[in-house]
């Protein structure tokens, strides 16, 4: 007899809220590799880690260490260039690997009840592509609907998407198959199938801008600096038909609200190829599938939100990041991370172009540009020549404001709509009113949980905390003298759509906000009853700031800019200057010219009056001058400790502490602890510490010491904390 072969020790990244990585076994005759999935139990938990390495020495006593469950994949799922990528992210922005390789992957992998998850999921198309479709289904629109959806894709269209489509799909899919309309087909891969286009021909803008863009080889970042509408998508598409052609990978990006169906279809209408869509509008179950066909290389063109820039590719040949200056590049909890800065990093380790493209950069990316460390090309003009609006003041001073629209606005906008075109009001603020307060004592109702008002809603008969969530009917009398007067104050989208609506009763007004979108597929139908122009009034909030072509929107309102200026943010500046050149690029796109108004209590201010007079670029010009004289980003690095707990003091004493830890020195600093911009927040007490450099590399070792030391703090077990590199709101 001889001896049984031991068990091989793998080294795996597990998602729990540690540092560092887990030995485990495996019977020598499992395969195994690293950037393979393992099921495994860590205490009692079934949880889904990733191999980082096989055969390793055991770091403790080889009987102390556990078998794993199984093994999930044959194939390893992420490549050694990816791996790496994960290890530097989680030790750029300080977070445990485990829980940043986590992040990494589609929940359906991540989940240790579903891990076996099959790849193949259900599709449906319909029977006879060449005949008419039925004349019986008059009584039936939802099967008529979905039948047309098929014939329009003319393939398979996944079963999720469908449902998230026609949330209530359900029951006319089955009424449909019964009739033999429509069958259901396995699809592999969640991938979809493009079509060949041709390319427009370029105007010489964007010919000097695509040979700029193909001078380099290697690593080579550039930001692609363009009004909106100056023909940047056409430029990211040529570009990619180079790289697809050289039989390389695409990776798209894209925000959230930028991931238009418009968006897809050019490119689906472009490329004979395949691509893959990685949209919250599709299943876990499809993300995984078009992931893994990623990771396989069947994909040839991926788009996604942020988390797509860590999807395995493994011939990735360009990364394409559109509305780069977007805030939802920057994941807000847990692994804080930037994908324009991920992409950076990425595209330089794989020695790969990534274009970064805007209508309004970010400041930090201008920079990069004016240090030369990326190319910088503009597209000064209009692809199709129409002129750029003009931006104009109204000033609200001691005006009367109803439903957040001032009088003379009214009359600006009365002419448009009379002409039959289409006008946009921009307030970023959903809801009818922003506080709801006592006439007599000037008591606001405050959310009970948050320092924070409520917000109403619904003609001031709801109060909703945008913070928490809470929800309770308005109350009747005010709760500090009992008076009975009770106001809103202030407008929200809400109101604006009612003022509206009394000022023009017969024309058609569509609300673009979270509220009005929270049934699926809504955005959908009002974004194509606006573009064919039948709502004539459109209000919204930043939803309606990019990504969709209207063309007979010739006027755009912009309520409120005055928060953006007076803000202790010191992004609010720059965030009010994207805003506004965003919608105004909205307005006038094809052959009517535009105009925008903006509502102000500050005519004069400084920073507004150089973006109205010499535009972003000389407003941008003005904010980095005042930044390099603050050292505030990008001339100065920033990091944030931020702690909470459910009593006021902890936080403070556990920050005080690690406070503490700072060795300070001329080049660092360290500022607080103080609280939170909302120091409390859904019944929890919030303070911050942040931490100044004059370079990165001053933060980092701090942060490494902090991440070792914080969690033995006497203070540390009685909080919640985390580390913000590069924050975005402090
Ligand atoms: P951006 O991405 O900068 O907003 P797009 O690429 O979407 O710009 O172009 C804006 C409009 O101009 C689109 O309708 C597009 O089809 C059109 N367009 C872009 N480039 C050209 C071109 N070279 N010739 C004609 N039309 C163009
Ligand atoms: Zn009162
Ligand atoms: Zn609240």
């Amino acid at each position: 007899m001889t001896d049984p072969v031991p068990d091989r020790v793998i080294r795996v990244a597990v998602p729990v809220p540690l540092p560092g990585l887990f030995d485990y076994l495996v019977p020598s005759d499992v395969a195994v590799a690293v950037g393979a999935r393992v099921l495994l139990q860590f205490g009692r938990r079934p949880l889904v880690g990733v191999i980082l390495a096989c055969d390793t020495e055991p770091a403790i006593e080889r009987k102390r260490l556990r078998r794993i469950t199984r093994c999930l994949d044959i194939e390893p799922l992420f490549d050694g260039p990816l791996l790496r990528l994960l290890r530097w992210t989680a030790r750029y922005y300080h977070h445990p690997i485990g829980e940043t390789i986590a992040t990494a992957l589609p929940v359906a992998l991540r989940r240790a009840d579903k891990a076996d998850t099959d790849s193949r999921h259900r599709g449906w198309q319909i029977v006879d592509a060449d005949s008419p479709p039925p004349t019986d289904l008059a009584r039936a629109p939802r099967q008529r609907e979905i039948l047309a959806a098929l014939a329009e894709a003319g393939q398979a269209v996944a079963h999720g998407t469908l449902l998230a489509r026609f949330p209530t799909a359900a029951r006319p899919l089955k009424a449909l198959a019964e009739r033999g309309l429509i069958e259901t087909v396995d699809l592999p891969g969640g991938l979809e199938h493009g079509q060949a286009g041709t390319p427009l021909a370029l105007t010489e803008d964007q010919q000097t801008a695509l040979d700029a863009l193909r001078t380099t080889n290697g690593f080579a970042p550039a930001l692609v600096e363009g009004v909106t509408g100056s023909g940047k998508t056409e430029l990211y598409l040529q570009r990619m038909a180079d790289i697809l052609a050289a039989g390389q990978q695409c990776l798209f990006l894209a925000p959230e609200i930028g991931l238009t169906p418009q968006l897809i279809a050019r490119i689906r209408a472009r490329f004979d190829m395949a691509i893959g869509v990685l949209h919250s509008a599709r299943s876990d179950g499809e993300r995984a599938d078009v992931w893994r066909a990623a990771a396989t290389g069947d994909a040839d063109i991926v788009i996604g939100t942020r988390s797509a820039i860590f999807t395995p590719m493994p011939r990735l040949g360009l990364i394409v990041i559109d509305e780069e200056h977007d805030g939802s590049y920057k994941q807000g909890d847990g692994l804080r991370y930037h994908a324009r800065d991920v992409a950076t990093k990425r595209a330089h380790d794989a020695g790969i172009p990534v274009v970064f493209g805007s209508a309004t950069p970010a400041l930090e990316t201008l920079y990069n540009a004016r240090q030369k460390r990326f190319a910088h090309v503009r597209l000064a003009r209009r692809a199709t020549g129409a002129a750029m609006p003009r931006i104009k003041i109204i000033d609200i001073r001691s005006r009367p404001l109803a439903g957040g629209l001032s009088p003379p606005l009214i009359e600006r906008i009365r002419p448009h709509i009379e002409a039959g075109n289409q006008v946009m009001l921009f307030i970023n603020r959903r809801g009818f009113s922003p506080a709801l307060a006592c006439h007599d004592c000037g008591w606001i109702a405050p959310c009970t949980r948050c320092d924070a008002p409520m917000t109403a809603h619904a003609g001031a008969a709801r109060l909703v905390c945008h913070h928490c969530g809470a929800a309770h009917a308005a109350p009747d009398r005010c709760e500090a003298c009992d008076g009975t007067t009770l106001v809103a104050l202030g407008a929200g989208t809400q109101r604006v759509a009612g003022a509206l609506r009394s000022h023009f009763p017969d024309v058609a007004i569509a609300r673009f906000d979270r509220d009005a979108m929270a049934r699926k597929g809504r955005l959908e139908s009002q974004l194509a009853d606006a573009a064919a122009g039948t709502t004539q009034l459109l209000v919204g909030t930043q939803m309606l700031a990019k990504g969709h072509d209207f063309a007979r929107l010739t006027c755009v309102g912009v309520l409120d800019i005055d928060g953006g200026l007076f803000s202790a943010d010191f992004r609010a500046a720059e965030h009010m200057a994207q805003i506004v050149t965003q919608v105004a690029g909205r307005a006038g796109r094809a052959e009517r010219p535009g105009e925008v108004w903006l509502q102000t209590r500050n005519p004069e201010h400084p920073l507004l009056q150089r973006l109205l007079t010499q535009g972003y670029d000389g407003f941008a010009e003005a904010a980095l001058a005042e930044r390099e004289a603050t050292a505030l980003p990008p001339y100065g690095h920033l990091a944030l400790l931020r702690a909470e707990a459910h009593e006021p003091d902890p936080p403070h004493a556990f920050l005080a502490e690690a406070a503490r830890l700072v060795p300070q020195g001329e080049a660092l600093a360290c500022w607080g602890p103080v609280p939170a911009p909302m120091a409390r927040r859904a019944g929890r007490y919030r303070a911050q510490l942040l931490l100044h450099g004059a370079t990165r590399a001053l933060l980092h070792p701090v942060l490494d010491h902090w991440q070792q030391a914080l969690p033995e703090l006497p203070q540390g077990r009685r909080v919640r904390w985390s580390i913000d590199v590069d924050p975005q709101d402090l």
